[in-house]
This record gives structure tokens, sequence and C-alpha cells, in this order.
């Protein structure tokens, strides 16, 4: 059953979402794309929860995502990406995923909650999974032993693009002399200060109190930035 939904419409949502499975992570990734912005499918078997939010995502359907003639129904392959937020049952999780990738989603995003699940998941195809549990226990770590490091996003393995504070110590030094890429062997390839960004700063670029460098390099290299 789908509510406030163009149902039957076959048009191209490529630019829009569907999350399936309307827990306290599924709503918490909804609520967050509809604020950026965008249009939004929120599906989940449980029709109680599917009307307690349907006033904050886009459109809503309740049926048993396991079902592939239901996803079908609802014209699941037009969507540009599905995020399958279901947990605990993992059960449900991959025989949806399977439907999904079967069904011809190009972007299929999983949540799991083990390594084991993440590894199955990806042998079945899908395109992305991501651990909440871990990713926010890895997070919490580095922001306990590298307070100055602000956000971090991994590349690849081993590689990651991060936000960190310029330290006290490079504070009124230029890129040149502080000299990372030798030293860290990291690279800045912008500087945020207040509202502006100065991408590709020059070597001459002086850094400042409370200005963030954004870096790319190994984990390692960073913490060890962020420790300074
Ligand atoms: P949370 O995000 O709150 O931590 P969780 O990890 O405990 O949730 P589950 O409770 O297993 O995950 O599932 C999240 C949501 O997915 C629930 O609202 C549940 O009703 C829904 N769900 C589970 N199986 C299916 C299914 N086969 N079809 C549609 N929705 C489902």
């Amino acid at each position: 059953m789908l509510g406030k939904s163009k149902n039957g419409s076959h048009q191209s949502k490529a630019d829009e979402y569907a999350v399936i499975g309307l827990g306290r992570f599924g709503t918490s990734v909804a609520r967050t794309l509809v604020a950026a912005g965008h249009t939004v499918l929120g599906v989940d078997r449980d029709m109680a929860l599917v009307q307690r939010h349907s006033h904050e995502i886009t459109h809503t359907a309740q049926l048993d995502s396991t079902d592939e003639e239901a996803l079908k129904e609802i014209n699941i392959e037009s969507y540009g990406t599905v995020i399958v937020a279901i947990g605990t049952n993992f059960e449900a999780n991959l025989m949806t995923s399977v439907a999904l990738k079967e069904i011809g989603v190009k972007n299929v995003i999983c949540k799991a909650t083990t390594l084991m699940q993440r590894d199955i998941l990806l042998r079945v195809g899908v395109d992305r999974v991501v651990l909440p549990e871990y990713e926010a226990g890895e997070r919490l770590a580095m922001n306990i032993t590298s307070p100055s490091v602000v956000t971090q996003i991994e590349l690849c393995p081993g590689t990651r693009v991060s936000e960190v504070k310029v330290p006290d110590s490079m504070i009124g030094l230029t890129l040149e002399e502080i000299d990372l890429r030798n030293k860290y062997e990291l690279n800045v390839v912008a500087i945020q200060r207040g509202e502006s960004v100065l991408v590709s700063p020059k070597k001459g670029s002086v850094l400042r109190k409370d200005d963030l460098m954004v870096v790319i390099g190994s984990g390692d290299a960073v913490q060890k930035l962020g420790s300074n």
C-alpha cells in the first residue's frame, strides 16, 4: 500500500532516494535527505511506522520488501539509489538486497551489523555497505585521540580526506614552512577560513588561528598531524 505517492507513475526518479526500513537508522537517513531538499520514498512493512513518518518523508509505502513483486509495483527500479536500512533481521535485509539488484536498481546501499554480513552483502552485488556502529566507534576513538580532526572521508582503504584544525604550532606559518608533504606525507588541498574555502592554496598561504586544513593522505599521517 502506497501513501502520498505518485503510485503507478513510471517516470525516472534517478535523482530520488528510497529508504527501506523506517527504524532509527532509516528515518535518520530519510529525514536528512529530505532536509537537504531531496525527494524520498520511505518503505516499511509496519503500517503504524509508515503512518508515523508520513508527515516528514515525501512519499511513504507499506510493503514487505522481501516480496519482489511488491517492489516492482512501486517502480523501485526507477530510483537512483535505494538504501536498505533493515538491521536486526538479516535474512530480510539480504532477500531485499538480492531482489533490488535482480530488479536492476543501480545503486543499492545496505546497513550491516557485522563484518560477515557486510561480506555477504558485497558478494551478492550490493554497491555499498555501511556499518554504522563500527563507523561511529572509529569516529569516537579518532575524536578522543585526535581531537583536532574535525571530519574524515575514506576514499579507499588507507587513504583519507580529512579536515584538521591548524595546530597552534603552525599558526602564522606558510604552507611551505610547515611542509606537510615531506614531514607527514600529506597534501593540503584546501583551507577553510570561516565561511570561505581557499581551494588549492599556494605555498605562500599563511595559516591563521581557527583555519581548518583539508588534507589528503594516509589515516596514520592524519592521526600524527591531529595529535600535534
Ligand atoms: P534501527 O535502525 O532502529 O536500529 P534495526 O537495526 O533494529 O533498526 P530492524 O528493526 O530489523 O532494524 O528494522 C528496521 C525497520 O525495518 C523496522 O521498522 C522494520 O519494520 C523494517 N523491516 C524489517 N523487515 C522488513 C521487510 N521485510 N520489509 C519492510 N520493512 C521491514
